[in-house]
């Protein structure tokens, strides 16, 4: 198991943390988690405690989940 996602994976997760409405852009935190978003991105198993984003077991791309929150598809 790699600790780190690849740059891609990390864009993907951090790129939707930017979007979110828990998201503080001048601490770069997670309201929810409290955690610092550009750091917890790149750790292959953190995931979002809304479920916009997983874990990445293998830390590549085939492990981006949907960038929509659950429940908001279809
Ligand atoms: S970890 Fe999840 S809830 Fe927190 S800012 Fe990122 S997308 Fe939003």
């Amino acid at each position: 198991m790699k600790f780190f996602v690849t740059p891609d994976v990390y864009r993907t997760r951090y790129d939707r943390c930017k979007t979110c409405e828990e998201f503080n852009e001048t601490l770069k935190q997670c309201k929810m988690c409290q955690c610092i978003m550009p750091l917890k991105a790149k750790l292959s198993q953190s995931s979002c405690p809304k479920g916009y984003w997983l874990a990445a077991r293998f830390g590549n791309t085939t492990d981006i989940p949907t960038l929509d929150p659950p429940g908001d598809q279809g």
